[in-house]
Parts: C-alpha cells; sequence; structure tokens
C-alpha cells in the first residue's frame, strides 16, 4: 500500500517517498513523516533467515513505496557491501550481560554509515525517478560523524556535491583529521567558528531561503540534506533494529515474541527514533532507553514534559551527542499530539522563539514507552574502564554512555529483559577518551601510537578508515564565521 510523507507543520499536499528524500526538509520548516507506520508483513521466523540486505529490502519497501523493487534492492547491493568490514554488516557482541549492536563497521567506523551508504543511492534514484536535471548539493552540518559518513557516501557519486559544516573546536581530532582528509572533486568541508547547533542553524537557514533556492534553480544546483531530519536516513536506521531481533532469536538469546529492551545513546533523536519506528511495525521492543551525556535536555524532557534548550552547552568526550536542539523529536513530538501540526508547529515555534516548551499531560503520557536518563564525564569513563577490566571488551565513549544509563535503568526498576545496546561508533574513532578511561597513563602519547595500543589490549584489529588517515593529507583547511555560512556555500559553488 502507498504510503505518502506529511510535513510536520502543515496539513494537506502529502508528497511521495522520493519527493521527501530530495527535499530533506519541508519547505515549512517540518520534517517529513509517513502518514501511517506500515506493519511488517513477514514473520520473526522469515526475517530470522535473512541477511542484512534482505531485511533492508523487507523493511524499507514498506515505507519507498514510489520505488520499483529493482530499483530498491539496486540501492541496498551499492550500499551493505564490502565497504563494511564483516558480512555481517551489523554483528552482535555479547558482554557483560548486554547485547551490543555494533553499528560501526561501515566506511567510517560510526553508526551513520548505516543510513549514508545508502543514503546517496536513494537520493540519486529519486532525482532520476522525478527528472530533477539540476546538480544536487548536499548541505551538512555533523557534530563529527555524519560529516565525515557523508562525505564516504557522496564522494565521486555524480550529479552531486557536498558541503560539511563542522564546529572547529567540537569535534575528536580523529574526526577532524578523517573530515579534513577527504578525497574526491564534489567534496568541500569547512570549519565554523561556534557550536554544533550553530552549524545547524546555519544550514536550516540556507534550506529555508528561498531567493537562494530560485537562484541557484537558475544555476543549475538544488540543496538536499543528508542530516537526520531526512526520511532516507531515518528508514534505512530501521532495518537494524528488525535485524538485531531477529539475530537475537537466531542467537537462541530470545525466543520469537519474546520482549527486548534497546538502549540508544542519543542527540538529535534519529536513532532511537528509528528504534520506536521498529517497535510500531511490531517487532516486540518493550522500553526504548534513551541516554543522553551532560547536555541532558532529552533526560530533562522525558521526566518533566518540559524540552528547554536554555542551557550551557557542554563539551564532552561524546560529541556526537553534544546537542540541545535534537531535530528528529519533533516527529515524535508530532505523534504523541495525535498527528496535528497546529499543535507542533505551536510548540517548535516556542523552541525558536523562547528555547522552550512544555507538552501537555496527554502527550507525556503517551511518552510511557520512553525512559530517560545520563551519563556524565566521570560515570561515561568509569563505565569503559569497568567493562574492559571485566571483560576485554572496549567501548566508545557514546556505547558508554548507553551502557551506564542501561546500568541506572537496571537498578532503578529491576527489569531484566534482555537489552540491545545501540554500540554507535568504534573505539578507535575516540582513541584518546577510551584509552584515557582504561588508564591514564595513556595520556602523554600521540593520537596514533594510542591507536596501536588499543589494538595490543582489545586485540580488535586497527580499522581500515583509522589506517587511512595515519598519513593522509590536509585537502580542506577552510574556516568561517556562523554568519558566513551561506556565502562559503556560493563560493564553493561559483555562483
Ligand atoms: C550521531 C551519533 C549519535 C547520536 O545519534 P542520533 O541519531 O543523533 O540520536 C550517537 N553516537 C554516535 C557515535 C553518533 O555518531
Amino acid at each position: 500500500m502507498e504510503i505518502l510523507y506529511n510535513s510536520t507543520r502543515t496539513k494537506g499536499n502529502p508528497v511521495k517517498a522520493s519527493e521527501a528524500i530530495l527535499r530533506g526538509l519541508s519547505q515549512d520548516g517540518g520534517l517529513f513523516v509517513p502518514e501511517r507506520i506500515p506493519l511488517l508483513d513477514k514473520t520473526v521466523e522469515e526475517l530470522v533467515q535473512m541477511n542484512y540486505g534482505q531485511t533492508a529490502y523487507e523493511v524499507m519497501k514498506l515505507y519507498l513505496t514510489d520505488f520499483t523493487e529493482e530499483e530498491l534492492k539496486d540501492c541496498i547491493a551499492k550500499a551493505y557491501d564490502e565497504k563494511f568490514d564483516t558480512s555481517k554488516i551489523a554483528p552482535i557482541a555479547e558482554a557483560d550481560g548486554a547485547y551490543f549492536l555494533e553499528l560501526f563497521h561501515g566506511a567510517t567506523i560510526a553508526f551513520k554509515d548505516m543510513a549514508l551508504s545508502i543514503l546517496p543511492h536513494l537520493l540519486t534514484t529519486s532525482a532520476k525517478k522525478n527528472h530533477v536535471k539540476n546538480e544536487i548539493v548536499i548541505l551538512t552540518a555533523t557534530s563529527g560523524d555524519t560529516g565525515k559518513a557523508a562525505l564516504a557516501g557522496f564522494a565521486g557519486v555524480e550529479g552531486t556535491r557536498i558541503v560539511v559544516f563542522y564546529p572547529k573546536n567540537g569535534v575528536s581530532p580523529i574526526q577532524e583529521k578523517q573530515m579534513v582528509t577527504q578525497k574526491g572533486d564534489n567534496t568541500y568541508v569547512v570549519g565554523i567558528h561556534g557550536n554544533f547547533d550553530d552549524a545547524q542553524t546555519g544550514v536550516k537557514k540556507i534550506f529555508g531561503d528561498k531567493e537562494l533556492a530560485a537562484y541557484m534553480d537558475e544555476r543549475g544546483f538544488q540543496f538536499s540534506s543528508a542530516n537526520s531530519i531526512n526520511i532516507g536516513r531515518l528508514v534505512p536506521q530501521i532495518v537494524y533494529y528488525v535485524y538485531a531481533y531477529a539475530q537475537m532469536v537466531k542467537m537462541g538469546r530470545i525466543q520469537a515474541g519474546e520482549k527486548i529492551n534497546v538502549v540508544v545513546p542519543t542527540g538529535n533523536f534519529g536513532n532511537i527514533l528509528a528504534a520506536f519506528y521498529a517497535k510500531q511495525m511490531g517487532i516486540p521492543i518493550d522500553r526504548l532507553i534513551c541516554a543522553s551525556n551532560e547536555n541532558k535536555v532529552l533526560y530533562d524532557f522525558l521526566r518533566q514534559g518540559t524540552y528547554d534548550r536554555n542551557r550551557e552547552f557542554v563539551l564532552t568526550s561524546s560529541p556526537s551527542m553534544d546537542i540541545l536542539i535534537s531535530s528528529n523529536l519533533e516527529r515524535l513530538i508530532y505523534y504523541i499530539g495525535g498527528n496535528d501540526p497546529d499543535k507542533n508547529k505551536e510548540l517548535m515555534d516556542a523552541l525558536i522563539r523562547d528555547g522552550v516548551y512544555t507538552v501537555t499531560e496527554d502527550m507525556k503520557a503517551r511518552l510511557a514507552d520512553f525512559y530517560g536518563n545520563y551519563a556524565d564525564e566521570q560515570e561515561t569513563a568509569q563505565t569503559i574502564h569497568d567493562l574492559y577490566e571485566k571483560t576485554g571488551y572496549v567501548i566508545d565513549t557514546h556505547t558508554a554512555v548507553a551502557a551506564c544509563v542501561y546500568d541506572k535503568y537496571k537498578k532503578e526498576t529491576k527489569d531484566t529483559k534482555p537489552a540491545v545496546i545501540a554500540s554507535t561508533a568504534s573505539p578507535y574513532k575516540f582513541t584518546r577518551s577510551v584509552m584515557n578511561a582504561i588508564d591514564h597513563k595513556y595520556d602523554a602519547m600521540e593520537d596514533f601510537e594510542l591507536v596501536d595500543r588499543l589494538c595490543e589490549i582489545s586485540k580488535v584489529k586497527v580499522p581500515g578508515a583509522i589506517e587511512e588517515i595515519r598519513n593522509a593529507p590536509v585537502r580542506h583547511d577552510h574556516v568561517c564565521e556562523k554568519d558566513e555560512m551561506k556565502q562559503t556555500v556560493m563560493d564553493f559553488l561559483g555562483i
């Protein structure tokens, strides 16, 4: 059955999946949401027999209903191939009684690869389907991981260019090196003097600039977004929750139909929203455990029903979660408000105007599936340390936030259902913080020396993504102020 996409801020004018992917964000500033969440039409027993690509098809076909079977299968085949260092694509590692769903086996060793290895193909397919002649300019704000994953996904893809803005002093050294060494004539990387929210706000502003859009169109360009607000990213992320559930059954850890909990280290709310969609599709997920770092705006929201971004922005060792405006939360707000765009718009306007909104008691009651908590810097480091000491398994800082919050959840609720923890980055991406947590003696070492030490203690091979940047030359050294972003983009395009 066909599924169309509505904006979270205006009634009417639903669009097809391919149009929603092309546009990224709706003209009114809202996010595209499927008019309803489809139910899986395969049983768990059937899913257990499927590999990652087959699972991806069964999930994505239900959302991208204007793609032909051939188009979708072609996109999936191009995405989940040898770029991943395991044919399982998203394997599960068991440690200390929890199940770590490793989402970091792709080209840039963070979970963003799960969606960004397929988005370029979904986007170019969507462009063809809609007879788009313009070159597509991907504009992305990144807190570190999206940028590199998007660059890797779009580099060299014909008919596209990509511009990535990152907070100059807000990403890890390895994240920065990964981005500034990016190859490809269609790639541009810019550091901004500001934080991630500044970068994201600047990008949203450029997207909303109708005059600029018209000017670009005359010159053969149009913008699209690779940020997690694009449903072309959200939909592929549902896949690994379905796959993980089937894998847990296959591994004999649960019976088909048995409920699990899911723990997600959260920033922009995309990953955990995908888990929520998987639950709505029929996967037996009980609680959705939302883990925050010291930027605990979501924890406060889930406890109190008030979303308040008026607070100090904290730079933490889990920079991909250093976010005060979780964009994808808007989709959940729309949903708990009964799919009412007016109600949602009112709250989002308040967020822009005052930096704060409060949902009604009714809406808050519909958040019962979610549990929120947070880990401070010390707890995060302690979690990495203790898990390593106990099991030898090394996790990155983001995953550690989730593991720590999961411990708090168990203590608070005594709920012992099997839990899948979304493991969102390889420890190699945050080597310094990880090694420091394990032992302070590593503090004095160089970044790449730390990489070699991590290899020794974890007995996990150094990923290709890290080897590749050891000696790679810097290709991008552009820095701009946050109010110069639009001009910077135009300069790049030569218009
Ligand atoms: C992006 C990211 C997150 C946060 O995911 P959201 O979908 O933005 O909530 C967590 N961990 C890592 C490593 C990431 O790259």
